[in-house]
């Protein structure tokens, strides 16, 4: 059983059905769905068939629905090619003007106002670097290239070093947003996170729009604040995402794996999935085989300890999504399987009301160590055990039962979990004999596996852990 998860972003080359279910059947634990592209029509199609194969297959893949955040944009270029060399002077302006000569149009009316001279503008993915001269506080800023390039239309701005004072949530995703909670999806990422203001008012909206079961939030770490506010931003939001692509644009790229390192590792303290996001795979969007440097990247963040490793060109416009994913579950397994896996991890205990929980949850992941236990088993309502038996990374498969459908594709993301639904809660005994029988009937265990159980006596307490069994089949 693969321990890491992956997230394949679905796109033009993944949308039909027989696409999703071949990428499901590949070993997709997530699909995420990016709300800078595609339309609410083609969003809805594509999560109605992913839960009709989840049942057609007897599988439990999540959706991520990511939200666009507020990105800055460039306007319309006239011809759609506008060439900026070294040395040249622009006028970035807020009027609405299609970008020609040494104009270039933004779609963000505080523009002027926000950038400082001195500052960087990088367009395009950082391709082109311009820096700030002046700015008339208004409408425009005069800005000098410094590294040059063909500008089109409507191409990402990214201003590292700027205090913007845009809101977390753009119009565009607040109107996103009221549409995704009718989809009942079970993650929603924020780009852009910039505090865990952010997080918490995204969570307001979340609660005011769901009557329940409101969707977890990933906070995707892609601008130099939210690297600095990183522990508080993790404090608050269900899962973060190391988004390397505009990340990789707003500081300096040498600095994104050392980063990656320690979001992994403060997510791991706090319990709390991280995902590894972008270019992981990047040269299988045209070719049948990764690169030896991307094999790597993808096993170097499973050391380090990552929930889940995302794919985006790969699987959605690219020409072998399928074989891209099989080859990312190939890699995975060969490090999970080796001897240099499952470091000693050791999460923080949570608060005092949960320190029951958590010490018998921790007692089990020591002993599931200490006899080289085959299951870890728990039966859950919130996921809150799931999340900190995967935080210790033990070899034990971590086997999460549960009668709530909905928090078992959750749980898709977390590290090692795989959910089985169940009903059978009479008794804490009787619930653990029937566990034993599913899993013994999956194939999951056999005779002579230490197998361990933690739950609550009385049964069905939520947020009681307070009972730690250790058996043999
Ligand atoms: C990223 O920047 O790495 C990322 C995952 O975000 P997006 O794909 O939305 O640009």
């Amino acid at each position: 059983m693969r321990k890491t998860k992956i997230v394949a972003t679905l796109g033009p080359a993944s949308s039909t059905e027989e696409a999703l279910r071949n990428l499901m059947l590949a070993g997709v634990n997530v699909f995420r769905l990016n709300f800078s592209h595609g339309s609410h029509e083609v969003h809805a199609f594509t999560v109605e068939i992913i839960k009709k194969l989840n049942v057609e297959l007897g599988l439990q893949v999540a959706i991520l629905a990511d939200l666009s955040g507020p990105k800055i944009r460039t306007g319309m270029v006239e011809g759609d090619s506008l060439l900026l060399n070294p040395g040249d002077l622009f006028i970035l302006t807020t009027r609405s003007e299609v970008s020609r000569g040494n104009l270039i149009s933004v779609n963000y009316k505080d523009f002027a106002a926000d950038v400082k001279p001195g500052e960087d503008i990088l367009l395009d993915d950082g391709k082109i670097l311009l820096k700030a001269i002046s700015t008339n506080g208004m409408d425009e800023v005069a800005a000098k290239v410094v590294q040059g390039g063909v500008l089109h239309s409507r191409k990402g701005i990214n201003l590292p070093r700027t205090k913007l004072r845009l809101p977390g949530l753009s119009e565009k995703d607040l109107n996103d947003l009221a549409f995704i909670v009718t989809l009942n999806v079970q993650w929603i990422a924020l780009s852009f996170v910039r505090s865990a203001s952010d997080i918490r008012d995204l969570r307001v909206k979340l609660e005011e729009l769901c009557s329940s079961d409101p969707p977890r939030i990933v906070a995707k770490i892609e601008k130099p604040e939210a690297v600095e506010n990183a522990a508080e931003i993790i404090a608050v939001a269900d899962a973060i995402m190391v988004a390397r692509g505009d990340l990789g644009v707003e500081i300096p790229q040498e600095h994104v794996p050392i980063i990656q390192k320690k979001l992994v590792r403060m997510c791991i303290a706090a319990s709390k999935p991280t995902i590894v996001a972008t270019q992981m795979m990047e040269g299988m969007i045209n070719s049948m085989r990764p690169t030896r440097a991307e094999v790597s990247d993808v096993a170097n963040s499973v050391l380090d300890g990552a929930d889940a490793l995302m794919l985006s060109g790969e699987t959605s416009v690219g020409n072998f999504p399928v074989q891209t994913v099989e080859t990312m579950s190939r890699i995975i397994s060969d490090v999970e399987n080796s001897d240099n896996f499952y470091p000693e991890i050791k999460p923080d205990l949570g608060t005092v009301e949960r320190k029951i929980s958590d010490s018998v949850i921790m007692a089990a992941c020591n002993l599931a160590r200490e006899v080289n236990a085959r299951a870890l088993i728990a039966m859950t309502h919130t996921g809150y055990s799931a999340f900190r038996l995967a935080a210790h990374r033990t070899g034990a498969g971590i086997y999460i039962f549960s009668n709530n459908r909905n928090l078992l594709c959750t749980l898709s993301l977390v590290w090692g979990v795989t959910g089985i639904y169940f009903e059978k809660f009479a008794t804490t005994d009787t619930a653990m004999i029937e566990m034993r029988k599913t899993l013994i009937a999956r194939g999951y265990i056999t005779t002579g596996n230490y197998i361990i159980y933690v739950s609550s006596i009385p049964i069905g307490k939520p947020g009681k852990t307070n009972m730690l069994k250790l058996s043999i089949v």
